[in-house]
């Protein structure tokens, strides 16, 4: 089985079990407690194995999977990054420094 999606951060992986199933894909979470009690009782030389990693139940499925979660974080970084215009309410990349459409001034 090929997990759609590992992440050292639990909390991540839970948002991406959630944007799945916003989907109507179903799928789960292995290695959600594994992690610590590996590294720190059991010794593992490659904690990377106990990262909490995401399934779907369905593997024709995992395509699906993939992509949406790709298209998912993608956007999530980019939209984080950016601010809207307080006059017209436009969305700017953080880069720019005033408003593409109406020139008003980046808030603070
Ligand atoms: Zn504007």
């Amino acid at each position: 089985m090929t997990p759609v999606f590992v992440d050292p951060d639990l909390t991540r992986v839970g948002f991406a079990k959630n944007i799945l199933e916003s989907a109507g894909i179903s799928c789960f979470v292995q290695n959600e407690n594994t992690r610590s009690l590996g590294v720190s009782v059991m010794g593992f030389s490659n904690p990377a194995l106990l990262d909490p990693a995401l399934f779907v139940t369905d593997e024709t499925q995992v395509e699906a999977a993939k992509e949406l979660l790709r298209d998912h974080f993608a956007t999530g970084a980019a939209t984080a990054a950016e601010w809207t215009c307080p006059a017209c309410k436009e969305s700017n990349p953080s880069s720019f420094d005033e408003c593409w459409k109406c020139q008003t001034a980046k808030p603070q």
